[in-house]
C-alpha cells in the first residue's frame, strides 16, 4: 500500500513542524528563545528555518550574516512572494532565516482589506520549498495585530515565554485570541509549551511565579527554565547565537537543555 505525502511507512510525520513563539507582552524572551532554540535544533542535526515576523528585526540582527544583502524579507511573504526568494543562510550551520525589515510594520495596514488576510503567511509556508525543513520557528512582535494573527494561523503550536508575574497580566485576553484563531482560522493550533525565562530558582518570589504559571498552563510548563545570563544579552550584538558566543555559559546550557526537552516532546 502507498501512503500519502507526509507519511513514512505507516507513521504520519507532519513536516515541517511550525512553532510560533508569542506573547503580547514585550521583553519576555521571545526573540532570545527563537534565536537560541533554532540554533540548538540546528546543532542537533535538524534542518531549521527561522521566520522573523517582527519589524524590530531582532532575530535578524542576531542571526543574519552582516554582509547579506536582503532582496526579499518576511514582508514579501504577505504579498505572494515565494518563500525560497526570501530565505538566506544564517550564521549557524543548518539554520536558515527569512529576515525582517522595518517595512514589515506597514503590512498591518496594507492587508486590512485583503480577503483571507489572516492566512497570508500560512499560504506562503505551504510550498515544496518548506518541506525540506524539520522545524520552522516564527518570532513575533509584542502586540496582537495582523502579523501575529498570521503567525498563529500558520503554526502547529505555540511556545509562550513567561517572565515574571507581569507577563501573565492580561493572559486571559491572549488566550481568548488563541481560541478565536482556533475557531476561525486554525483549528489545529495548540499551546505546545510554556517556558519560564530570566528565571532565578533561588528567589522565593520566582517559586510563586512557577506555581501560578502551572495553575494556568498545567503540564505544558517545561521543566527547563532559562536563568538570567548576561552572555545571552550580549550574543546578538556579536551576530551569534549563544552556543558559539559562549558555549560554557549558563545560558548556553539552559538553551541546550530546552532543545533536548522539546525534542523529547516532539519526536516521540
Ligand atoms: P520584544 O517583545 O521587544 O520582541 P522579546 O520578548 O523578544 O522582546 P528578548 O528581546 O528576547 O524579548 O529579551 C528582552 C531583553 O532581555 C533583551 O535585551 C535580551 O537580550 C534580554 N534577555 C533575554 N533573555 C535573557 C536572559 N535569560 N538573561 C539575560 N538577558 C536576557
Ligand atoms: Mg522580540
Amino acid at each position: 500500500m502507498r501512503y500519502p505525502e507526509n507519511w513514512i511507512g505507516s507513521v504520519r510525520v507532519s513536516k515541517p513542524k511550525i512553532v510560533c513563539i508569542s506573547l503580547w507582552k514585550g521583553g519576555v524572551g521571545k526573540t532570545t528563545t527563537a534565536v537560541n532554540l533554532s540554533a540548538g535544533l540546528a546543532m542537533a542535526g535538524k534542518k531549521v528555518l527561522v521566520i522573523d515576523d517582527d519589524p524590530q528585526a531582532n532575530a535578524t540582527i542576531a542571526l543574519l550574516p552582516k554582509s547579506t544583502e536582503i532582496l526579499n524579507s518576511t514582508r514579501s511573504l504577505y504579498f505572494q512572494g515565494a518563500l525560497q526568494n526570501a530565505t538566506y543562510p544564517s550564521v549557524v550551520l543548518g539554520l536558515d532565516i527569512v529576515p525582517a525589515t522595518m517595512d514589515l510594520a506597514t503590512v498591518e495596514l496594507e492587508i486590512t482589506s485583503k480577503i483571507g488576510r489572516e492566512r497570508l503567511l500560512k499560504k506562503a509556508l505551504k510550498c515544496d520549498f518548506a518541506k525540506q525543513y524539520d522545524y520552522i520557528i516564527i518570532d513575533t512582535p509584542p502586540l496582537l495585530g495582523s502579523i501575529v494573527i498570521n503567525a498563529l494561523s500558520a503554526a502547529d503550536e505555540l511556545l509562550i515565554p513567561v517572565k515574571g508575574f507581569y507577563s501573565l497580566e492580561g493572559i486571559n485576553q491572549f488566550l481568548d485570541v488563541i481560541e478565536s484563531v482556533r475557531e476561525n482560522v486554525n483549528p489545529n493550533l495548540k499551546i505546545g509549551s510554556v517556558l519560564l525565562t530570566m528565571y532565578d530558582d533561588h528567589l522565593l518570589i520566582n517559586r510563586d511565579i512557577k506555581k501560578k504559571v502551572k495553575e494556568v498552563f498545567g503540564e505544558r510548563v517545561l521543566n527547563t527554565t532559562i536563568p538570567p545570563n548576561i552572555r545571552l544579552d550580549e550574543a546578538p550584538s556579536y551576530n551569534q547565537a549563544i552556543f558559539s558566543y559562549d558555549s560554557e555559559s549558563k545560558g548556553a546550557q539552559a538553551y541546550k537543555q530546552l532543545t533536548e526537552e522539546l525534542l523529547s516532546w516532539w519526536e516521540v
